[in-house]
């Protein structure tokens, strides 16, 4: 028996320490108590910009994370059969030998060969950029299987989305809207900004199936169809234009809204702006009864006709093409009740209110500032409605559309940046035109021509080969998901299964559980994972995977790098990755460890930089191949991804005294850990609104470093890149879609936002067979399957029921925690459920990621979350329902391939109890390189 004694003393701490909580994707501020070399507790830091003081249960049980039992002691090697979870353990020596071994003739011949995934990754700063010099294109973080429908939409259509990129002004707004947030992403923010809406007595709308969490405080609950939210908002828009009740002053300043799109019919330009000869965008000047360019001032730009540009063509600004599209009959709220589940009442009342707030409750504040035109305004115009949306509305095959439809909602209203409504975080807004496209490969041996991830807006920006072929594993950038900004991470292990496009050597992944919870068609997934050849290799020749845990995914790698908790190591939360900043401040920070690892894990960041280094990366060695960096602590005092700018934009300088541009700083992280673990820095008074378009901003952004040239946005109503997609797939231009994705691309890339029904069940043989919706809801106490295993947040949650609806219930005859059997058109499992009528009467509902495999985390094999808990996952399959053409697509969203989780249709029968374990029930794991097997209690012994 292992024993091992927590402080219980009720005496204060020796010493607290000030760094970044990482029990989920918040990022808040943290006091570290510590005692005895122990820690004692955690506790909310209150200067800390993101949560001043306040702590969720997950933060405060950040303690029993840090002791778990499922920690990884030292780095291993497989001697078992893949998933049998057979190790021996190595030395570091060794692990980063063989890991160089296997990457380093791929380096030298196929860059491509090595797929470099992770997951929940708060470091993709260096993690994409290493994987840019390595010179692979097959990089990714989870961004694809999570949100990156709502990033992506949000960054194409005004240059940032939520939470990372903006918030709704908390202060200020007077009506506030959520749609599909449960709990998700920007958690403690969410929290404090609700209670200081209710201590204001602000309303709160929120849109979701299910009434939990937020939903469920708030003042009125759309209980909303999986799905139908773009017809939601779209008939909000049809209201709203039937009433004239949008902003046009706002529309001609801040979007294309009065841009000239050209209608040619079958031409090789319909659906393009009409341009001037320099490329820019023209405008009808009423006055002047001609097309100028947009950028002239002091114009009186039409927004409804028809115009003849000469040579015959005819042009109408996107403000008649949006007004045409949503006044259609089609979207009047008593066309759209049946299918989203909503009254015709409601959407009339909600759009009501929308308008009268926005309207007739402005605010005005009087402060001068400047557009980019150079012109000067005494006063900022407030419309005090703010939204806020996320992975409910985004993880559908229609989610890019419909994330661009809030969006288009909010700028019809002219609530985007402005007092009251949704305010952007420096450094957005930034263009989709301001991010570089995705990097392309340069040959063996050479760095990408840029990051592996980015922005396009042309097919020629593709990656695919001369025939189309896409050159990535997933498939990003390729006709089948062009703008998929965060790649498909979903897809990869089944394309590398399946050598499509072609196969890979090496799979390198990072905090990804994939064999488990992180995957679609999790059995699936791993008889790919053990899947051999007849030569008896396997069909994934070498998997090296890094976690700080005994994850599922553990038992099915080759090699094993253990990484640290997050109190161990040096982490930076970047600028030029996804910061924390404020919508009146920029703000960045650090972790550090606060506690020195007593086992023989190293940080994967420092650990990756080592491999780097061995393979001789550029950026990484110097002339003579000597190390670069030391580890990750030097890479962020020292890399600069430009002169002056580098990970970390606080401190800079010799002397720390210079901010965004200057220098490395040799004692930076020091200068952080003196300031609690952060950096922040006001915007100027005069740039705090309307960042998209004021001077003030622009020149303050430029000289932050955010970018070397003003950035100003220009709202895309109209995104201009679809068109060009559509252009293609109707047969204009030299790039060309396969034959078969054709049609897909011109009914799904349109301009403006449009519905589609989403494609699982609109491609089942007989969808009535599944009549019902399925989908997860994260819980406040956990972030995936970390929290799951944690002591204190294992008594709030220790397994998931499934939720079903009264009616359902009553047409079964099922009470509280009968048993189910759960259907789709992939597979079946056999779950217990509780009845709920705070549900969309379509959908039934589980909690996210608590079910386990046994054995795994070292959790005892009879442990709730292995018996009785359960994965939605073994419902959902990667691949959709055969379609006419007899292929099966990806279940992604056909514009940016995010993973279309909430589409799942199925089925519920009554199960017989039997012996009251949930399945699919699998065979127990080994527990593979934990510290313990024993329970960690808080205050007591460790015992069994
Ligand atoms: S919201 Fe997330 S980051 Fe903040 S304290 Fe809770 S777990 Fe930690």
């Amino acid at each position: 028996m292992s024993r091992h004694i927590l402080d219980t003393s009720p005496s204060v701490s020796d010493e607290v320490r000030k760094t970044t909580c990482y029990m989920c994707a918040c990022r808040c501020g943290i006091n570290v108590h510590l005692k005895d070399g122990k820690i004692r507790y955690i506790e909310g830091n209150k200067d800390h910009p993101v949560n001043q003081g306040v702590l969720c249960a997950k933060g405060s049980a950040g303690i029993m994370q840090h002791y778990a039992p499922s920690r990884l002691s030292q780095p291993l090697k497989r001697v078992g059969e893949r998933g049998e979870g057979k190790f021996e353990p190595i030395s570091w020596d060794e692990a980063l030998e063989m890991a160089t071994s296997w990457l380093q003739p791929i380096y030298k011949k196929d860059p491509k060969k090595l797929a470099f995934f992770t997951g929940r990754d708060q470091s993709q700063g260096l993690t994409g950029w290493w994987a840019q010099q390595f010179g692979t294109q097959n990089f990714a973080a989870h961004g694809g299987f999570c949100s990156v429908n709502m990033a992506a939409a949000g960054i194409y259509t005004m240059g940032g989305a939520f939470w990372e990129f903006g918030s709704p002004d908390w202060e200020r707004t007077k009506l506030f809207m959520i749609f599909g947030v449960a709990e998700d992403h920007d958690s403690n923010p969410i929290k404090m900004g609700l209670s200081r809406l209710k201590e204001r007595n602000v309303k709160t709308i929120a849109v979701n199936p299910v009434r939990t969490g937020y939903n469920a405080i708030a003042d009125e609950w759309v209980g909303i169809r999986p799905g139908t939210d773009g017809l939601f908002v779209m008939s909000l828009i049809h209201q709203l234009i039937a009433a004239g009740r949008v902003d046009i002053d706002y529309l001609i300043r801040y979007t294309n809204a009065p841009y000239l799109v050209i209608r040619n019919e079958g031409g090789a330009d319909d659906g393009l702006f009409a341009r001037d000869k320099d490329g820019q965008p023209l405008i009808w000047d009423r006055k002047k009864a001609k097309a100028v360019s947009a950028s002239t001032k002091q114009i009186s730009p039409a927004m409804q006709g028809e115009f003849d540009l000469g040579k015959g063509v005819k042009a109408v600004p996107v403000f008649q093409l949006l007004a045409e599209k949503y006044a259609d009959d089609s979207f009047s709220p008593d066309n759209v009740a049946q299918k989203t589940g909503i009254s015709a009442d409601q959407i009339r009342a909600i759009a009501d209110q929308l308008a009268h707030t926005a309207f007739e409750e402005e605010i005005v504040i009087k402060r001068k500032w400047t557009d980019m035109k150079g012109e000067t305004h005494d006063k900022i115009i407030g419309r005090p409605v703010a939204m806020h949306a996320m992975r409910g509305i985004s993880a559908h095959s229609n989610g890019f559309q419909t994330c661009r439809a809030i969006h288009l909602l909010q700028i019809l209203l002219g609530s985007v940046e402005c007092p009251g409504g949704f305010r952007f975080k420096p450094t957005y807004p930034k263009p989709s035109s301001a991010h570089p496209a995705p990097g392309k490969p340069a040959g063996a041996g050479k760095p990408l021509s840029g990051p592996p991830l980015g922005y396009l807006h042309e097919p020629e920006q593709l990656l695919v080969d001369d025939k189309g072929t896409p050159l990535r594993i997933d498939k990003a950038y390729s006709w089948e998901a062009p703008f998929s900004a965060h790649g498909l991470m979903h897809m990869v292990i089944s394309n590398a299964f399946a050598g499509d496009p072609y196969p890979v050597d090496v799979l390198f992944m990072y905090m990804a559980n994939m064999s488990w919870n992180s995957s679609m068609n999790s059995r699936g997934v791993m008889d790919m994972l053990t899947a051999k050849t007849e030569d008896g290799d396997y069909v994934i020749p070498k998997i090296i995977y890094s976690d700080a845990y005994s994850s599922e995914m553990v038992a099915f790698a080759d090699l094993i790098l253990p990484d640290t908790t997050y109190l161990e190591r040096h982490d930076c939360i970047s600028l030029l990755d996804r910061p924390i900043c404020e919508a009146d401040a920029v703000a960045d920070s650090i972790r550090w460890p606060v506690m020195e690892p007593d086992r023989d894990v190293k940080g994967f960041q420092s650990v990756l930089l080592a491999i780097g280094a061995k393979l001789g990366l550029p950026g990484m060695v110097d002339e003579t191949g000597k190390p670069l960096y030391a580890d990750y602590a030097d890479y962020i005092i020292n890399h600069q991804r430009k002169p002056g700018i580098g990970p970390l934009a606080g401190f800079r300088g010799a002397d720390g005294t210079k901010s965004g541009r200057g220098e490395p700083n040799p004692n930076q992280i020091q200068a952080y850990i003196d300031n609690g673990g952060f950096w922040i820095e006001e915007i100027p008074e005069e740039a705090k609104f309307y960042k998209h378009a004021n001077e003030a901003y622009q020149d303050w952004a430029v000289e932050m470093g955010f970018y070397d040239s003003p950035q100003p946005v220009t709202f895309q109503l109209w995104l201009e890149p679809l068109a060009k997609f559509q252009l293609a797939a109707k047969g204009h231009g030299n790039m060309q879609p396969p034959d078969h994705l054709r049609q897909r691309i011109i009914d799904c890339f349109d301009p403006l936002p449009s519905w589609y029904a989403p494609f699982e069940g609109d491609l089942l043989a007989d969808e009535a067979a599944y009549p019902y919706h399925a989908i997860t809801q994260r819980p406040a106490a956990m972030y995936h399957s970390w929290g799951s295993q944690n002591a204190w947040l294992r008594q709030i949650h220790t397994s998931n029921p499934l939720y079903v609806p009264g009616p359902i219930c009553d047409e079964l005859g099922l009470v509280d925690d009968d048993w189910v059997w759960v259907s789709s058109h992939h597979g079946k499992i056999k779950v217990q459920m509780k009845r709920t009528d705070a549900v969309n009467a379509q959908t039934m509902w589980t909690w996210n990621a608590i079910g386990k495999r046994k054995g795994a985390w070292a959790l005892s094999a009879d442990a709730p979350e292995a018996t009785k808990g359960f994965l939605l996952n073994h419902l959902i399959h990667e691949l959709l329902p055969g379609s006419d053409d007899g292929l099966r697509w990806s279940n992604s969203d056909p514009i940016t391939g995010q993973a279309a989780w909430y589409d799942l249709r199925v089925n519920i029968e009554k199960a017989e109890a039997g012996d009251g374990q949930s399945q699919p029930d699998f065979s127990q794991q080994d527990n593979q390189g934990s510290v313990s097997d024993a329970e960690l209690r808080y205050g007591q012994e460790w015992s069994k």
